[in-house]
């Protein structure tokens, strides 16, 4: 499925000073090789394309898998790597932020004394921050499912439900059309939205208060992650003065989404506008953050992030202020970054919606 993939991943193994990628973790393999079972391992670079999987999913190997070699392996398939390498000494990349000290220990037992492991986290996250259009594509149908599920939500009221209810339904919802929640949702009410990652409680929804609802469908691998924050009312001017002052924020930061800027230039359009309005310690967390096969990926958009954005990101952008035992207002949306700009896949409206 991924021609081209393994290739752009091929190129930047020379950054890495490495001969070879050993990759472990499952979404990095997935997105090379297409295959979405729960064992399998590639190694990938100039002249190699091995698939490694254990019997079980040979068969499944054999449909999802082009493009590399599918070697069945014993269940313990990193035993795989004790053959199989190139003449010569073999600098062999591995994905240090994810591998284990116990796996890493294994795989020195293994592997030939010649190839030596160099850690080399990363090089495919890199690639998989620029989406091709089909990624795209997938992300726009996660988001657009996504938007409909909380639809269903918001016609059947809010007020006199529990957050936990709500939650379950928008589940529920997702489930319907067809996805599944990328994340546990948040339905945080009235002081409740004054955490930024809430859990739903068993405390129903009071009127005349702001709901805060982050939620997420996750579509043929990949995630959508949208945040709105509607009225039960009349929230009261504290509120009401936060959610402008948020949503200003927001799309000033949007407005600073296209090539070229980096993660915590955009950051610091939104965390400069909310600092002036006095509520700088009520912003703690990242503007955003890159959406993709996971929810929570490269680029970061925060005030320490370095990388410059580019054609083919999928980002957040979502402001939040939360004042302890008051509430909170955050406003996410997922916009893809485009040659000209941006491209907002969340399509419902930012204007405070009451819901009774
Ligand atoms: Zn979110
Ligand atoms: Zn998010």
């Amino acid at each position: 499925m991924s021609g081209g993939r393994a290739e752009r991943v091929e190129a930047r193994l020379a950054e890495a000073e490495v001969d070879l990628l050993l990759v472990t973790d499952l979404t990095n393999v997935r997105y090379l090789t297409g295959f979405t079972g729960s064992n399998g391992l590639v190694v990938t670079g100039p002249g190699v394309r091995r698939f490694v999987t254990d019997f079980r999913y040979v068969e499944q190997a054999g449909q999802q898998v082009a493009g590399f070699e599918v070697e069945r392996a014993p269940q313990e398939f990193l035993t795989a790597l004790e053959r199989g390498w190139p003449g010569g000494v073999v600098r062999l990349g591995f994905e240090d932020h994810k591998v284990t000290v116990r796996q890493h220990a294994r795989l020195r037992e293994l592997l030939p004394e010649r190839v030596e492991l160099v850690a080399a986290g990363g090089l495919v996250e890199r690639e998989r921050a620029i989406k091709d259009a089909a990624e795209v594509a997938a992300i726009r149908a996660a988001a657009e499912l996504a938007d409909e599920a909380l639809g269903d939500v918001l016609d059947a009221g809010l007020v006199g439900r529990t957050e936990r209810e709500i939650a379950l339904e928008l589940e529920q919802a997702m489930r319907r059309r067809g996805a599944e929640p990328a994340f546990p949702s948040i339905v945080a009410a009235a002081a409740h939205g004054a955490l930024p990652h809430a859990r739903p409680t068993d405390d129903p929804v009071p009127a005349d208060t702001l709901v805060t609802i982050d939620w997420g469908a996750r579509l043929d691998g990949y995630c959508s992650d949208c945040t709105r924050t509607v009225a039960t009312g009349e929230p009261g001017e504290e509120l009401r003065a936060i959610y402008d002052l948020v949503l200003r924020a927001q799309l000033a930061a949007l407005d600073a989404v296209r090539p070229g800027p980096e993660g915590r230039e955009v950051d610091a359009v939104a965390r400069e506008l909310i600092a002036a309005a006095g509520h700088g310690d009520h912003f703690g967390h990242g503007l955003g953050h890159g959406v993709g096969l996971e929810v929570h990926e490269a680029p970061r958009l925060s005030v320490t992030g370095e990388d410059a954005l580019e054609a083919g990101n999928v980002v957040t952008v979502e402001p939040g202020v939360y004042v302890p035992a008051t509430g909170g207002v955050r406003i996410e949306d997922l916009v893809v970054v485009s040659e000209g700009g941006r491209d907002v896949l969340s399509g419902r409206s930012k204007d405070l919606l009451t819901v009774g």
